[in-house]
């Protein structure tokens, strides 16, 4: 099964997105951007969420009206760009849960070691939504999606504001149930790992640690 890639290639994410790539944008535009694209990403990949009729009465006559069935989704960052995504994610979805994944990869074996995971119970009844900036390597995106697969969501779906094609087929050789939305697919990877053109590093950028 190949894995499906959504590009949201609406001219409001790919603006807000050359402004992000470029590195004379400050630490705290970066900041306000990645809260409104996030919020532009949101609106896509809730576009298939599922809805329940349910009686009201406007001031005018009474009606069937459609709201989000089911459980509260789960945003899920992973630490710590990811938590960069959640604020503009949270201005439309503000009743969603949300969990978050701590991974560092063990610099001897490269292994990636869990130091922190938390979702919210009833994670069968659940849909999540796994937020991370930077699909690069797909090495921790892997890992993530491993551990939060044993926790049981009904459901997983991926979002990141870039992706190259090495992270795509690393991500879904792996987890090919797993859908991507993404706001582009660069071109390739460094030896270092960064995303080309990409935007550099996206929690530095985002924290202001460099
Ligand atoms: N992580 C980043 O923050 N930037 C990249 O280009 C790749 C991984």
């Amino acid at each position: 099964m190949a894995g499906k890639v959504h590009v949201i290639d609406h001219p409001l994410v790919q603006h807000k997105l050359s402004l992000m790539r470029s590195k004379e944008t400050s630490t705290s535009t970066f900041r306000s951007l990645l809260r409104e694209i996030s919020t532009l990403l949101a609106y896509e990949v809730s576009r298939d969420l599922p809805t329940t009729l349910i009686p009201i009465e406007t001031p005018i006559a009474p009606m069937m009206a459609p709201v989000l069935d089911g459980k509260k989704i789960v945003l899920v960052s992973i630490l710590r760009a990811g938590t960069g995504i959640l604020d503009g994610m949270l201005d439309i979805l503000p009743s969603a849960r949300v969990g978050h994944i701590g991974l560092y990869r063990e610099p001897k074996t490269l292994v990636a070691v869990e130091y922190y995971f938390k979702v919210p119970e009833n994670m069968s009844v659940r849909d999540t939504i796994v937020v991370d900036p930077m699909l690069a390597t797909g090495n921790s995106a892997v890992a993530a999606v491993d551990r939060l697969k044993k926790a049981g969501p009904r459901s997983i779906k991926f979002v990141c504001l870039l992706t190259c094609p090495e992270g795509i087929r690393v991500f879904h050789e792996q987890h090919p149930d797993v859908p991507i939305y993404t706001a582009s697919v660069d071109e390739r990877l460094n030896e270092k790992s960064y995303i080309v053109p990409g935007l550099g590093d996206a929690g530095d950028r985002l924290f202001g640690t460099k």
